[in-house]
């Protein structure tokens, strides 16, 4: 494709955003932009952003806007933008969407996938991640070949601490009452193009099948 594409893809925490955003970044050749990795990463680091992070997102609440926003306008600088990119967990509140388009930031495609709660819930439950390479497995679904091991790294996978029940349960109110009035942003907001894309029930539905049903909407969409 030779058009750049620059998405959003939205949905509450664990319906796939982030492995279908890796899908996209592959086929397309765009950036996969996640703010949660960054400040993973930042975390990681004991940078003095990642210490004031840490203690919010163990509680399932949201980083202040300045902060994610001021992380995503020096990434999009960065010359592999130029195609596109994928939005994975940003925008999340109101703010940070105004904070995009005062910085002419463009979006061409929003994405929502769109799941039940307790889909979710068992999702989240299951999941678990190298702490190496951040690749995702789940315990239902997608299991390391070894126990417990990452395939790529080998070391032991881990479940991130804001994927405890308590906090899950916490995520989703703040994504119903915080993020998903991003939606009617976005419904009627200048050349931007929203669609609503099944999120599925695992195992019936795989990322393979809603990754083709993302591709239709996207590819779909620049054709029009
Ligand atoms: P994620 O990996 O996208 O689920 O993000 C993990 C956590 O990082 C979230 O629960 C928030 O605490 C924080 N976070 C990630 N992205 C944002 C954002 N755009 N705005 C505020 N907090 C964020």
């Amino acid at each position: 494709m030779d058009r750049a594409i620059r998405l959003i893809l939205l949905g509450a925490p664990g319906v796939g955003k982030g492995t279908q955003a890796k899908r996209i970044a592959s086929r397309y050749a765009i950036p996969q932009i996640s703010t949660g990795d960054m400040l993973r990463a930042e975390i990681e680091a004991r940078t003095s952003i990642g210490v004031n992070a840490q203690q919010v997102i163990s509680q399932g609440l949201l980083v202040p806007d300045d902060l994610v926003v001021q992380i995503v306008k020096t990434r999009v600088r960065h010359s592999d933008c130029s195609n596109g990119y994928i939005f994975d967990g940003f925008p999340r509140t109101l703010a940070q969407a105004e904070a995009l388009d005062k910085q002419e930031i463009t979006i061409d495609f929003v994405i929502v996938l769109d799941c039940r709660d307790d889909v979710i819930l068992r999702r989240l439950s299951g999941r678990r991640i190298c702490p190496s390479c951040q690749r995702m497995y789940h315990l239902d679904f997608d299991r390391p070949s070894v126990d417990g091991l990452c395939d790529i790294c080998g070391v032991p996978v881990i479940k991130r601490r804001d994927d405890e029940p308590e906090t899950i349960r916490k995520r989703i109110a703040v994504y119903r009452e915080l993020t998903e009035p991003l939606i009617g942003y976005y419904q009627d907001h200048g050349n931007t193009r929203l669609f609503v894309v099944d999120g599925g029930v695992a195992p019936a539905d795989t990322p393979e099948v809603i990754f083709q049903r993302i591709i239709q909407v996207i590819e779909g969409g620049v054709q029009e």
